[in-house]
């Protein structure tokens, strides 16, 4: 089996909220595309439950898109303890951690649920499970604490 990077990371040493950039991948045309971790709860110890986590997940589909170029998805981990960023070229940790600041700040003080795309049995593979009210309780719980743009060592900006 192919070997994957986010399974030789030891969960055991990070320290949660961060961004912690995985890879940087090159195309046969020079094309990069860069890989994060956005890691919203500390693993093994906490996981955010579907419905916040998915509410959160529509929302950071536009509200990344709005603070950061080049986004291709933002899709969340099965351990519902944050997030996969995929996108086109080069950020630092420290930008995209800025762009994820703002949009879960976003979500805790001003996004209500005409806000939230895709929300209807036509847009949405499993629309009753959703919860703004969980995904604003996480939100502030984790600004509460701050992201680090270094996954080892806490260094919240
Ligand atoms: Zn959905």
């Amino acid at each position: 089996m192919a070997k994957v990077e986010s399974f030789t990371l030891d969960h055991t040493k990070v320290k949660a909220p961060y961004v912690r950039l995985i890879t940087v991948e090159e195309g046969p045309k020079g094309d990069k595309i860069s890989n994060y971790d956005l890691r919203l709860v500390q693993p093994n110890k906490n996981a955010i439950p579907t419905g916040g986590l998915h509410t959160i997940e529509h929302l950071l589909a536009s509200l990344l898109r709005d603070r950061l170029d080049g986004v291709i998805d933002c899709s969340p981990f099965g351990c519902r303890t944050g997030f996969h960023l995929i996108v086109w070229g080069e950020h630092s940790t420290t930008e995209v951690a800025q762009a994820l600041k703002g949009s879960l700040e976003e979500i805790r003080d001003t996004i209500t649920w005409d806000d939230v795309p895709g929300t209807t049995i036509k847009t949405c593979g499993n629309y009753r499970d959703h919860s703004l009210f969980s995904a604003k309780q996480w939100c502030r719980d984790i600004l509460d604490e701050g992201i680090s743009d270094d996954p080892f060592n806490r260094h919240v900006i």
